[in-house]
């Protein structure tokens, strides 16, 4: 079975052809610029990079692209596009319309319509990506998979806010998370690795790159996360503040002159760990600045730091526990020196890092970094969205 996984946001897509039978993506790339002027496709496959560079005027004109790589004769991987048996599309935000993996159909459309404003820039482009595939692909099998599914089992308790509770019914207002699909892909990589059943374990997932969720899963599902209404919440990320009070936002977009809207854009582009440093949102860089003697590059990099250790020990107290905390995406799997300030001071816990393993280059492959007593264990697991894509995909069509 192959499932061909896309990723469309407003004016890129990407993709991945996978093997359901090895698990491993056959062929994969990404156009750039639909929409806009000089669109191009970038294409791997057989240990080559193919490059084609053509305008793409919609996403209809880039998956047209992508199905003509995919069965080129030199850079294809299949003979016809019948040998895709089902697409599975990430969307971002699901807010209340869906709770699981649901197939592509009218009424789901209709559905994905209603809840675009959930999250403006990427919604609409799934709907996009989902629409240039039925026009390039009629009557081929489809499935929507949501970010948000994985954080669906949340108690009441986690994932409301303390409004108005008639607010929250009728504007479902509340906490949905984000990355769901990669922190369910590590919690259970983690069970697998260790050999353990999931159901008897408590993990805290730290999702950290340029955008960064913590979740809290106990028992193999998600009792809490970090990300809110919107991927804005929670920790510091590259560019976004992560939890601030929302009266300090009132306040500054009075004293900068913003709307409440231009208020969101700074609070989403302009603050985190660029806005703090003034350097970057680019983790390599803040290190390099750091040890280079930039006070403000330190500071961003131990206020990310402390708010992800936080986050740690308020889920260990949620779940009664803690058993394993994993380290994934781009910082998590590539930065020491944070998995290094995030375990420090939890040996209380009975988290212990050893420093000669956490020193180790990522190689792509799991690495348990925990010292020998520990008694929480401390993985760094490669993060892997599309193949969970992929596998509810495969399920359900
Ligand atoms: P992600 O959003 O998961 O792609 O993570 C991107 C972030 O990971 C970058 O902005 C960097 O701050 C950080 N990072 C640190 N080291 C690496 C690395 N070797 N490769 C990729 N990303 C890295």
């Amino acid at each position: 079975m192959k499932i061909l996984v896309i990723n469309a946001g407003s004016s890129s897509l990407k993709y991945q052809l996978i093997n359901m039978e090895t698990e491993e993506a056959i062929a994969k790339g990404g156009c750039e610029r639909i929409g806009i002027a000089g669109g191009k496709l970038t294409h791997k496959a057989h240990g080559e990079t193919f490059v084609v560079e053509q305008d793409l005027p919609t996403h209809t004109d880039a998956i047209s692209l992508v199905l003509k790589m995919l069965v080129d004769q030199k850079a294809g991987v299949i003979s016809s596009m019948d040998e895709i048996d089902a697409v599975g599309h990430r969307v971002v935000a699901s807010g209340e319309a869906f709770k699981k993996t649901t197939l592509v159909d009218e009424r789901a459309m209709e559905l994905m319509e209603e809840i675009k404003d959930l999250a403006p820039l990427h919604n609409p482009a799934a709907i996009l990506g989902v629409n240039a595939c039925r026009a390039v692909m009629p009557g081929k099998k489809m499935a929507l998979v949501f970010d948000t599914s994985f954080h669906q089992t949340m108690p009441d308790h986690a994932k409301l806010y303390a409004i108005d509770y008639e607010d929250y019914k009728k504007y479902q207002v509340r906490r949905y998370g984000a990355h769901g699909t990669s922190h369910k892909f590590v919690a259970g990589e983690a069970a697998r690795y260790l050999k353990r059943d999931i159901k008897e374990l408590k993990i805290v997932t730290c999702h950290l790159g340029n955008g960064s969720s913590i979740s809290a899963v106990k028992g193999g599902v998600c009792i809490d996360t970090s990300m809110g209404f919107t991927p804005l919440a929670g920790v510091p990320m590259g560019t976004r503040s992560g939890d601030i009070d929302v009266a300090a936002i009132d306040y500054l977009c009075e004293k900068k002159g913003m709307t409440m809207q231009e208020g969101l854009t700074y609070l989403n582009k302009k603050c985190g760990v660029l806005g703090v440093s003034g350097v970057s949102s680019d983790f390599r860089d803040l290190e390099a600045a750091k040890a280079a003697g930039n006070g403000r590059a330190a500071l961003a990099l131990d206020m990310f730091n402390y708010s992800c250790k936080k986050y740690v020990g308020a889920y260990s107290a949620a779940m009664g526990g803690l058993d394993v905390i994993v380290f994934t995406a781009g910082i998590g799997e590539n930065t020491p020196a944070v998995r290094k300030a995030v375990t420090d001071g939890l040996e209380y816990l009975g988290v212990k890092l050893d420093d000669e393993k956490n020193a180790l280059k990522n190689d792509g492959t799991i690495h348990d970094l925990s010292a020998q007593d520990s008694k929480v264990k401390i993985l760094v697991i490669p993060t892997n969205e599309e193949l969970v894509i992929a596998r509810e995909t495969a399920a359900l069509c």
